[in-house]
């Protein structure tokens, strides 16, 4: 790996938006040292990309993802989304082997290379196998190893997810972790506060699912008195950092508990996919910190932030009767502030950043020709015009191709495929 890298006469897309052409980007020890008017000397670069033709941005954040579930792709289809937990997904899952959530896991994280992400927010369980996934590949991610309150071994269970976070904390500068309770609904309200408490003693923030249906809204209110979100504020939980995995049944009176550093992750393929209905995200989403996640692939097929982006779009537009909202420029601010949901400093176009960033080929047959290049982006682009990505300085895609060997990947999923299916479903613990 080069050392020094220079971008040269690159047109630097930045997070607001922006473009700014004929650059010169110098990357060093992960970092980006200089950007320059195009033709300053930078004699020491060891390796120079000839950037004329593309576009170049900060890399795509994944704000909640299940990772290995990309084993489970295409498992579930064209059901409801009670059939998807309770009789498809939970019983596959509750028989589910270590080497199925490996290589689910590197299978989840090429996808997202091939398409520009940098970063993710994984929310799973199988922690040891995606932990050692994500080292493997060289990407960023934070994760949550995820914890069922209702479930009989719950104390075990949080013991065990502490002391692993205790154990790996510091293991690596691409690496981070979030306390994972599963959702409000499986997690009974002490349960949740003591997640609470063990996220403040190692100093974390939190991740879980929150009001993805309105039957969640209704059953909180009838059992508790209290909206999800209540239910989550009663328990301490909004005095840390929050990411929240969906929120799409926010209502007007859930504003008052949020904070400054609570976050948002919208997945508006898995609500389509799954009916899940017009939520008040689209009229309160004004007010929120928000930004965008996949979901597994099992839900929602892909593993492209992009593509969540551009459903929203198209959504908001369309059930707001408005073709003026939800504009391209305002999409690309809220994919690229879904950095400030982790705590690795990237998502940032400028000296000293983290050199995590995707350079864009935009003349390609899909996205060719284009106005702007955002709109291009956002509108048009798919993986083949993700031409490198780059974590930290180094390249995870160059040229084109994949750093992984994802046909040796594609062989051993295929292998566990057949595995998961001759072993069949299981009978699951929880129910949604
Ligand atoms: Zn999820």
């Amino acid at each position: 790996m080069a050392n020094k890298i220079l971008l040269k006469d690159a047109s630097l897309l930045n997070e607001e938006g922006q473009c700014i052409r004929h650059q010169d980007v110098l990357i060093s020890n992960g970092k980006i040292e200089e950007i320059s008017d195009h033709g300053t000397s930078f004699s020491d670069a060891e390796e120079v990309i000839d950037c004329s033709g593309y576009y170049v941005s900060p890399g795509l954040p994944n704000l909640h993802v299940h990772t290995a579930m990309n084993i489970f792709k295409g498992i579930a289809e064209d059901v409801t989304s009670d059939a998807w937990f309770n009789e498809m997904i939970w019983p596959y899952e509750s028989k589910m082997t270590g080497e199925d959530v490996y290589i689910g896991t590197l299978l989840g994280i090429a996808e997202m290379i091939n398409n520009g992400v940098t970063v993710f927010a994984d929310h799973y369980f199988g922690e040891n196998e995606v932990l050692k996934a994500v080292k493997e590949t060289g990407i960023r991610a934070d994760l949550a190893p995820t914890i069922f309150g209702a479930s009989k071994d719950f104390p075990e269970r949080l013991d065990e997810v502490t002391e692993f976070i205790r154990n790996h904390k510091n293991d690596s500068d691409r690496v981070a972790f979030h306390m994972g309770p599963h959702a409000d609904y499986t997690c009974p309200d002490s349960t949740l506060s003591q997640m609470v408490e063990a996220a403040k003693k190692l100093d974390l923030p939190l991740h879980l699912h929150l009001a993805e249906e309105s039957g969640q809204i209704s059953r909180s209110m009838k059992e508790t008195g209290l909206t999800p979100f209540g239910v989550l504020d009663r328990a301490g939980t909004f005095d840390r950092k929050v990411l929240i995995a969906h929120g799409l049944w926010i209502q007007e009176e859930d504003l008052k508990y949020l904070k400054e550093d609570t976050w948002f992750a919208f997945c508006p393929k898995t609500y389509m996919k799954l009916a899940s209905g017009k939520g008040g995200f689209f009229d309160l989403c004004g007010r929120l910190n928000y930004s965008f996640g996949t979901d597994g692939a099992a839900s929602s097929n892909t593993l492209n932030p992009i593509e969540q982006a551009r459903l929203l779009g198209l959504l908001g537009k369309f059930l707001g009767n408005d073709a003026t909202a939800f504009h391209a420029q305002s999409l690309w601010k809220h994919l690229m502030a879904g950095h400030k949901a982790f705590s690795f400093g990237s998502g940032l176009m400028k000296k000293g950043a983290p050199a995590d960033l995707v350079i864009w080929d935009l003349f390609e047959p899909d996205t060719f020709p284009f106005y702007h290049p955002i709109s291009g982006i956002l509108y048009s682009s798919n993986s083949a015009n993700v031409k490198y990505t780059m974590v930290a300085g180094e390249f995870l895609k160059y040229n084109g191709e994949l750093k992984l060997n994802v046909k040796e990947l594609m062989k051993e999923g295929t292998r566990l495929q057949t595995e998961l299916l001759q072993r069949g479903k299981g009978k699951a613990e929880i129910y949604f």
